[in-house]
């Protein structure tokens, strides 16, 4: 496994939209081991393939509550309700802000072995979801965040 570099904000690949996996090759799965290893060791709750500069629909996502997801091809099938949270993403270092997601969402995707697999993430696992397929289309929290947080808000989030 290698720890691949996180591309930031600024970098046009990240307003590209990504291609769907159409094999499961060893190299999807090298990609997906390295893209695990690189949102541990950046500290992410996400991770979408354009971000480590690979222009495929592959996303993993990760919440202390729900547990480790790898998602290929994702698509949300169904949403309900509605969240006003804080989020932050590691293409858009030090920057975090309330954004307006679905409290629920249902994503359809294959999984490594290339299996359809049906996820229902509600709160924060939700958001994670909507944020890593945004990445798919070439969008970022930003453009449709509600606020950014102040530098107060910053520091007592990072306690
Ligand atoms: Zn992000």
């Amino acid at each position: 496994m290698a720890i691949l570099k996180i591309v930031k904000e600024g970098d046009p690949i990240l307003r590209k939209v990504s291609r769907p996996v159409e094999e499961i090759t060893p190299r999807i799965i090298t990609l997906l081991d390295d893209m695990k290893e690189t949102m541990h060791k950046a500290q992410g709750a996400g991770l979408a393939a354009v971000q480590v500069g690979v222009l495929r629909r592959v996303v993993i996502v990760e919440t202390d509550e729900d547990g480790y997801f790898e998602l290929i091809n994702p698509k949300i099938i169904a949403y309900s309700g509605k969240q006003e949270e804080v989020e932050g993403c590691l293409s858009v270092p030090n920057v975090w802000g309330i954004t307006s997601r679905p409290y629920a969402v249902t994503v359809r995707a294959l999984n490594r072995k290339g299996e359809t697999v049906e996820i229902t993430g509600k709160g924060m696992l939700a958001k994670a979801f909507c944020h890593e397929l945004d990445h798919l289309e070439g969008k970022l929290f930003t453009d449709e965040m509600i606020r950014p947080l102040t530098k107060k808000e910053i520091e007592e989030l990072r306690g």
